[in-house]
């Protein structure tokens, strides 16, 4: 559908039933149409791609340039076929292309490092192949090549009748960037702001140290933006930026005091204080036992990234011993 006038959303499935959808967008330009992701890797996703264009009176042919928020699967996975299919150039920020072969191509060197990292945050060894394995399936769905155009914070692009400011928002993946439109204040946001989840924020191999640090400074810059319209990479385009931003920091806020709650009584590695504390907030709070595998490790390597944060805050401390990373708050 036309979002509003040049710019039209097409919402590309999840593979394996899971019944969310990826967000991609065409805007049009005088002198050729930019698409905002790609959706997941799969015949599928390619499929109801065509068919969102046909609905939208468009063609593959009418794709000039594939901007890639970040790398995850459901953002970039179809990207080197869609480049096939419309002859057009896949873009996105040089740290994210960096990222690329070791994410994707060393895939088993990356499941390594996840590995010692669980184990080090005190993963018990029942479930710690579990959670490494968690993500193997999504490899399938990513065609990992390069871009033929890698971007730095600050850059132009246009597309004849828009021009975007290249935002570096790093956070939710190191080389996330937004694209932000002055004139119509529109800002497309990948995955740093949804409407209705939070986004996940973890540390990880890639993440760099402080990823959370990282997202909040990457929030607090996007909250001086005048925006009208907010297209995410998931859920309803909406209008409040500010408003779902502050809501986003109270969030990570009420985590922060369950963490330091959950280590009042003593150290706790980053596994224990993800067990005592709930989880998805917006579906009413589940505990750490009942969520899926994969959920588990996202929850795991988040409680991970709010100690990292509060370790730079100067509020909790961390001793390493016989190889497991134990955490005691200060106060
Ligand atoms: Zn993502
Ligand atoms: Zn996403």
């Amino acid at each position: 559908m036309e979002v509003v006038s040049g710019v039209h959303r097409i919402k590309l499935p999840f593979p394996e039933g899971i019944p969310e959808y990826t967000n991609v967008y065409v805007v049009e330009g005088s002198r050729g149409n930019i698409l905002v992701d790609s959706g997941w890797g799969s015949s599928e996703v390619l499929w109801a791609f065509r068919e969102g264009l046909r609905e939208n009176h468009l063609k593959f042919q009418d794709i000039n340039w594939i901007v890639i928020t970040h790398i995850h699967p459901d953002h970039y996975g179809l990207a080197s076929k869609l480049k096939e299919f419309c002859g057009a150039e896949v873009v996105m920020h040089r740290v994210e292309a960096g990222l690329i072969n070791s994410r994707y191509k060393d895939f088993a060197g990356l499941l390594k490092q996840i590995e010692e990292e669980l184990s080090r945050n005190g993963v018990p060894q029942f479930e710690l192949s579990k959670l490494t394995e968690a993500s193997i399936w999504m490899r399938q769905f990513v065609s990992p090549d390069l871009p033929d155009v890698m971007l730095d914070d600050g850059d132009r692009l246009s597309n004849g009748s828009f021009e975007f400011e290249v935002l570096r928002t790093p956070g939710h993946s190191p080389g996330h960037i937004c694209l932000y439109e002055p004139r119509k204040k529109w800002l497309f946001c990948g995955d740093h702001v949804l409407f209705k989840t939070t986004p996940h924020v973890g540390f990880h191999p890639q993440s760099g140290d402080n990823p959370l640090g990282d997202y909040i400074d990457s929030l607090e810059r996007l909250e001086a933006l005048k925006a009208n319209f907010i297209f995410p990479g998931h859920g309803p385009v909406f209008n409040s930026l500010k408003l779902r931003a502050a809501e986003i920091l109270h969030h990570h806020e009420q985590r922060e005091r369950a963490i330091i709650k959950a280590m009042s009584s003593g150290f706790r590695t980053a596994y224990r204080v993800a067990t005592e504390i709930p989880w998805k907030p917006e579906a009413g709070g589940i505990a750490f036992k009942d969520l899926a595998p994969w959920d588990r490790r996202l929850a795991i390597l988040e409680t991970i990234a709010h100690l990292r944060l509060l370790m730079v805050e100067g509020k909790v401390g961390k001793i390493d011993q016989e190889g497991i990373s134990l955490y005691l708050s200060k106060d």
